[in-house]
Parts: structure tokens; sequence; C-alpha cells
């Protein structure tokens, strides 16, 4: 349907290369976008300075362009199609971090370092789970502007609503919920440092994107809980969730290096086409309801669909990739 306000996004950390899971949920979010005229943002999720690299992010880049999943906007000039990257938005993150604590969502915590592995070790003698005691949530006004006044060292934290339940329909795996109190304390969403925690910088991107649905790795769904608890703070609606299967290798462990080529470009090296690749991960978790297995890129993105996507791992199958290399 054209015109429609479907806005999906890839958002990978550039901390090594796209590897084929990766490229499976690029795709998705891709054909997604593709099949009902939305759109397709590339957003580079790169706050940890320690583990991100230039070089990791312009290697994802090639690949994607490699495998044509051309995405639609970017940060500055129109027509300017280079990716949104979460380092050059940090003064986003920290206005909205002040927002949540202007609107008594956050609050700034001044418990140091050794305080809060006292307060863990405490808890866990206790037997109590090693959540954040909340020293700071309700503290007095004036000795909190002191403190801040003084300029003394700060992170702010999330207040967690007590007795939340957060309750989703993901798309692929049901109805999945969380009881709030018991799964995390109120969570830290600026370091003191400044530098903003992941799952922060998520849920804002998400909304400030008008990301409608995120479809990524099952291995995230644990950070639905927090990003829509920030999301509801925030007034925001919360995306459609979708959280695709792990790829399995043939002998049913996570597919990783020991399977062989698993990264986007052993592939591009060793002579497989674009249309093939995309075609075979197309299929990872998917299919179109029938027995066919060789579709165009046209076909593609006209039959893909969301409520196919199975909850069953897929398997990643060397074999088939190289017969199917043959019919492109
Ligand atoms: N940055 C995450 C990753 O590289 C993806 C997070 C998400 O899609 O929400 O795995």
């Amino acid at each position: 349907a054209q015109g429609s306000a479907v806005r999906v996004r890839f958002a990978p950390s550039p901390t090594g290369t796209l590897h084929v899971g990766g490229a499976r949920t690029a795709l998705f979010n891709y054909l997604k976008a593709r099949n009902e005229g939305g759109k397709f943002v590339l957003r580079i999720e790169d706050t940890d300075e320690a583990r991100s690299t230039r070089e990791s992010e312009d290697s994802m880049v090639k690949d994607l362009k490699w495998l044509g999943l051309d995405w639609d906007e970017g940060p500055d000039k129109p027509g300017d199609c280079g990716p949104y990257r979460q380092s050059e938005r940090k003064h986003i993150y920290a206005d909205v971090a002040k927002q949540l604590v202007d609107s008594g969502f956050a609050y700034p915590c001044f418990c140091s370092e050794e305080e809060l592995e006292a307060k863990r070790a405490e808890a866990e003698a206790a037997g109590r789970p090693p959540q954040y005691d909340g020293t700071w949530r309700d503290a007095d006004p004036a000795a909190v502007q002191a403190k801040l006044d003084a300029g003394e060292p700060h992170t702010y934290r999330f207040k967690v609503p007590p007795g939340k339940v957060v309750a989703i329909k993901d798309l692929v795996r049901g109805d999945v919920s969380w009881d709030a109190d018991s799964t995390v304390g109120d969570f830290i969403l600026l370091r003191s440092s400044g530098v903003p925690v992941y799952n922060f910088c998520v849920a804002v991107d998400d909304a400030l994107m008008g990301i409608t649905h995120v479809i990524r790795a099952e291995e995230h769904l644990t950070n639905t809980l927090r990003q829509c608890l920030i999301l509801d703070a925030l007034g925001r609606a919360r995306p459609q969730y979708a959280h695709c299967s792990l790829i399995l290798g043939e002998d049913r462990s996570k597919l990783s290096k020991r399977h062989g080529a698993t990264s986007v470009d052993q592939f591009r090296q060793q002579g497989f086409l674009p249309e093939a690749m995309k075609n075979y991960l197309s299929l990872l978790g998917w299919n179109d309801g029938s027995e066919k297995e060789i579709f165009t890129e046209d076909e593609l993105k006209q039959s893909f669909d969301l409520r196919r996507v199975i909850k069953s791992p897929a398997v990643f199958d060397m074999q088939k990739l190289r017969w199917m290399n043959g019919q492109h």
C-alpha cells in the first residue's frame, strides 16, 4: 500500500563485520518497508566507543550496498543518505534524560561505584536480587540540589513505576510480559561520564525516528522491557516488535565461525551473487506459504509478510545456498 506509515530500522553495532544473522535482520526490515511502501532507516549504534570502529561501519555499509539493501534517510541534508550515528546524537540523549528528570520519570543518583558494589554484596548476602535499592529515588530535593550545585558526579536513573507490568504482543514470539519490579531496579540512563546507556539510546531513537516495527534478533527480547518503560515515560507509542529466532549451524548449535563462512564479505569474496544471498537469507525463518524457494527481488518485495516469520530457529545450509547461487 503506497503512502503507508511503516518505518523500520536496521541498527547494527559497528563492532565487526556483517554476519548472516545481521544481514537477515537487515533484509527482513528492508522487505517490510518495500512491501508496504514504508521507510527503511539505517542507524549505527556506536555509543560504545571502546568497541565501535569506523572501519566496521564502513564494511557493514559496503555489504548492505552489495546486497542492494538501500536505506531511505540520512541525518542532515536532503538526499544525503549517510546513516544515522548515535555517536552524533549524544546531545539528544542528554536532553531527553533531563526532560525525564523534570517530568519525574528519572532522578540523579550520587552513589559511587564502591557504594553500589557494597549494596550489591549486601543484597546478595541477604538473598535479594542485586538491583539498585533506590537510595536517591526519593531524596530530599534540597540535598539533591546542593550536590548538583557542588558539581558532584552523578548518573541519571530511570524511576521504574511500582507494580508496572509490560506486556507486548510480539509478532513472532506472541504474548510476552515482564513484571518490572522483579526484573529491573531503577536502571541508569546516563552514566556519570555523560555517556548514555545502550537501551536508552535505542528507545529514544525508536521514538524520535517514528519507528513503527522493530524487527531484530531474539537475543534483544529482554531489552524490550527497559525500552518500553522509557517509551511509556516519554509518552510515545511503542513500536510493534518482531524478535526473529536464532540461526543455527547444521549441528544445531548457534551459527559461528566454526561453521565456516558466516560474514557477508566472505560470501562475496567466494563469488556468491547478491541475488542468491538475498533469496537464501529470506528463507531463514520465512516462507510465502508455498513450497516456492526461488524468488526474484521483486517477488520477495511483494510477498514478504512478517506474519509468516516462524518461531523456530532456522538452520543455515551451505549446500542449499550453493544450489540457490546456481539458480540465479
Ligand atoms: N545494535 C544492536 C545489534 O547490533 C541491535 C539493536 C536493535 O535492533 O534494537 O545487535
